[in-house]
């Protein structure tokens, strides 16, 4: 049995077999589950909500509830038929990455603390240096995601500005929320940061940029970064990186990219030739927790020149003196907002060392694919119209027939009705978006273990459906 706090070896082997089972059993099982399960505020409180207990409880039992009652009724974001949001599907190397990081209990803060784990994060961040051609002097830090790399970039920018009074930050009507927070973060006041309407493609003109940017020079204003996305969430389409890294630069703005979503696609060739540009940035945000096959939570932030992070974020602190190793021994606790950090570097590393990057560059490639096929269903439908072509694993479309007579109004209810009867009657899940205030749905078919069987007969769902509702 347990002694105080502890466990003798042999429980803490059954334990941890007991729960590999559980996993490794669900992950078979989750195709034939829903994509989606969930339940109502009321019926999980009844089951959880209680004092902590005073004496333990048996283990398995504990783990069983856990399972039942607060890992399953989630979203399953590895689902080969979840196409909402953005999914996740994490290789198995990489979950079990994460469990050897949490049972080292590793504090990737200095490398005092955590030599080894640091350096790894040195070679990590070095792979995506040369994935993003960045030059020699970039470097970075993993985060927790996309925001916390917007975050850390956004406050680079402001003070390699030199962190000036009516500070103005630029991005476009289709970039991430997480910009938007950054800004509002680090203090750039609401009527100071610029949403710029984009064009008919959803992708921002750089003559919008400049114009903007001039009238708030006139107006006496400093404008210090530019958001722009590579993939954005809605769409997945890709700004105009080269014309605005060249308006950026000669202006002296700093240029963060937002390629949360699309970036991993650079490991391909046909994603490199779209995020064109993006290696003119000063500073990227890429998430493996979303293309790169990682579990959560997996951010990274590259910068240009890593001294720009490090000069916004170091502060000598008298109780951590004895961690200052010099500059050949960087403490990444210098280069964000966390001090204690967990190890993110691993899980890459090792899912990459054990499967190879053709194989990763396979699954992304494959994820393109099958959006430019899902697209082409879509065009070739007589009840499905295409709403934005289909762009870094992403395509947005609704029931529309095609004689054109059916009203606004109407397809907006149709297409709610649709996406709630996939949601509450089918295995699959999606979502929508709006588009110039249109209701679209959304599939994002990213996962390495979806078929063109498991895009396909979804479709057909939603052709069926929306033959029931016209
Ligand atoms: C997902 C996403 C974010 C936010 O990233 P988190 O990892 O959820 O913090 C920001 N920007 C884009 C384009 C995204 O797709």
């Amino acid at each position: 049995m347990t002694h105080g706090l502890r466990m003798p070896p042999a429980l803490m082997r059954e334990l941890a077999g007991y729960v590999t089972e559980i996993l490794v059993e669900w992950k078979q099982r989750l195709p034939d589950e829903s994509a989606w399960d969930g339940e109502f505020k009321q019926e999980l409180r009844a089951r959880l909500m209680e004092a902590p207990p005073e004496s333990g409880r048996a283990p398995r039992e504990v783990i069983d509830r856990a399972v039942r009652d607060v890992l399953s009724p989630a979203m399953r974001h590895e689902h080969p038929r979840a196409f909402g949001f953005v999914p996740s599907a994490p290789t198995w190397p990489g979950v079990l990455a994460d469990y050897l990081v949490t049972g080292f209990n590793i504090n990737a803060a200095t490398w005092l603390s955590a030599s080894g784990p640091s350096q790894l994060e040195a070679v990590v961040l070095d792979w995506f240096r040369r994935w993003l051609r960045f030059p020699e002097t970039a470097g970075g830090v993993l985060t927790s995601g996309g925001s916390a790399a917007a975050l850390d970039a956004l406050v680079a920018a402001r003070e390699a500005a030199g962190n000036p009074e009516r500070a103005t930050v630029y991005m476009s009507d289709q970039g991430h929320s997480a910009q938007a927070r950054a800004a509002r973060i680090i203090g750039i006041r609401p009527d100071r940061v610029r949403v710029l309407s984009t064009g008919p493609d959803f992708r921002l003109d750089p003559d919008t940029l400049a114009a903007a940017v001039e009238t708030d020079r006139a107006a006496g204003c400093m404008p210090i970064a530019v958001c722009a996305d590579a993939g954005s969430t809605s769409t997945g389409a890709v700004d105009p990186l080269l014309q605005i890294a060249d308006y950026c630069a000669p202006q002296g703005i700093w240029l963060h990219v937002d390629a949360a979503y699309g970036g991993s696609a650079v490991i391909t060739e046909a994603g490199a030739r779209l995020l064109r540009g993006i290696e003119r940035a000063d500073s990227i945000g890429i998430d493996p927790h979303k293309w790169m096959f990682q579990p959560y939570d997996t951010g990274c932030l590259l910068v240009r020149d890593i001294t720009t992070l490090e000069r916004a974020f170091a502060i000598h602190h008298d109780v951590l003196q004895d961690s200052v190793w010099g500059a050949n021994h960087p403490n990444q606790a210098d280069r964000g907002l966390q001090l204690s950090r967990r190890d993110r570097a691993l899980k890459i590393w090792m899912s990459v060392q054990i499967f190879g990057m053709a194989a990763f560059r396979d699954a992304v490639a494959q994820g393109i694919e099958r959006a430019e096929r899902a697209a082409q269903y879509v065009a070739d439908s007589a009840i499905l119209e295409l709403m934005t072509p289909a762009s870094l694993g992403i395509v947005c479309f609704r029931v529309n027939p095609r004689d054109g007579a059916t009203p606004e109004a109407t397809l907006h209810q149709i297409n709610k009705t649709i996406l709630a009867r996939v949601f509450w009657e089918e295995r699959a899940f999606l979502s929508s978006t709006l588009l110039r205030r249109r209701f679209a749905l959304r599939l994002c078919v990213i996962n390495h273990t979806t078929t063109w069987d498991d895009v396909h007969e979804t479709l057909e769902t939603i052709e069926r459906l929306g033959r029931e509702a016209l």
